[in-house]
């Protein structure tokens, strides 16, 4: 593991030459990056040697303000309000070309208000990991004469956009969001954890200092949509699981999950149903009616997980 320090150390010092006192902070997170995404590591070097990076003590609209940055963004979960990041695509309609993208500069904007050095990396692993599992497939275009649409992918989320000439308006929609969100707030803690094993055997004196002055019990911690993380996590520790994800999502292979989740079930709307929980879940309240409606999901739930348990079971078995 000590190969993958010295690289982000080298490729930090590449991008932060004079900035020693940051250094560390990125070191720690471009470290944890490479380990996770090990198959990956020259989009983790590209993406961080080519995003504009915003840390400032502003609100995110602020940050965002002073940088003539016009982003639509919903607030990214309800404590992530501090930290958003893009790709940077821009998609342009003409009546002569259709739709064209063009690919502007990509960003990542963290606000310091009121937030610890943890959660300052936190939000920045949970951002750059966005960014990493959208570079692959990252977008297409489907040139219809009346209604061209386009879509661009992040994680397991997909955003349409399509297009609409006759009303001449733009109608756009987003699918796999809440779990997407689920996956990249249980990698990023993982990513932390990883990141705290720098601490066996860096000796570096500003390494040292860093790891004395963050909350490392706060780096355990899922950091942002706490509702449906409990309940991710449940499933996330299943391997078959696990791996169907992780081997398909930087990859943008999001086909290939659907299809697998689906065979297993005998049912081509079972993905789609589990991973509407995700992004229904943290929106309904807890009024009666609604809590009818979290009980249906969560039994669903339950069944997803008991149909992943009993297939460990027989692999278990198998072995
Ligand atoms: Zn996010």
């Amino acid at each position: 593991m000590e190969g993958l320090y010295l690289l982000a150390r080298k490729v930090v010092e590449k991008r932060f030459p004079y900035d020693k006192d940051i250094q560390p902070l990125f070191i720690a997170e471009l470290y944890g990056l490479l380990r996770k995404y090990k198959n990956y590591s020259n989009i983790v070097c590209d993406i961080f040697l080519q995003t504009d990076i915003f840390l400032e003590k502003k609100t995110i609209d602020e940050i965002l303000e002073e940088h003539n940055i016009e982003a639509e963004y919903d607030s990214d979960g309800n404590n992530r309000t501090y930290a958003i990041s893009s790709l940077g695509y821009e998609f342009i309609y003409d009546t002569d070309k259709g739709v064209t993208c063009e690919k502007g500069p990509s960003f990542i904007a963290c606000s310091l208000l009121d937030v610890d050095l943890a959660h300052v990396l936190n939000s920045f692993v949970h951002e750059m990991s966005h960014l990493i599992k959208s570079v692959i497939r990252s977008h297409a275009i489907i040139q219809d004469k009346n209604k061209p649409e386009y879509y661009l992918r992040s994680g397991v989320s997909l955003f349409l956009y399509q297009y609409n000439i006759k009303k001449d308006i733009m109608k756009s929609c987003c699918q796999f969001s809440g779990l997407d969100e689920a996956i990249n707030t249980v990698q990023t803690t993982e990513i932390l954890n990883d990141i705290l094993s720098l601490r066996e055997f860096v000796d570096d004196r500003d390494m040292v200092k860093f790891f004395n002055d963050i909350n490392i019990s706060n780096m355990k911690k899922d950091c942002g949509y706490e509702d449906i993380t409990i309940l991710f996590r449940k499933i996330w520790c299943i391997p078959s699981f696990r791996d169907l994800i992780e081997e398909n999502i930087v990859e943008g292979d999001i086909d290939t999950i659907i299809y697998k989740f689906n065979e297993l079930f005998s049912d081509k709307y079972a993905f789609f149903r589990f991973a509407s929980i995700f992004d229904e879940y943290d929106t309904l309240d807890n009024s009666m009616e609604n809590q009818k409606i979290k009980n249906q999901m969560l039994k669903e739930f339950k069944r997803c997980l008991n149909k992943f348990k009993s297939l460990e079971k027989k692999h278990i078995k198998r072995l």
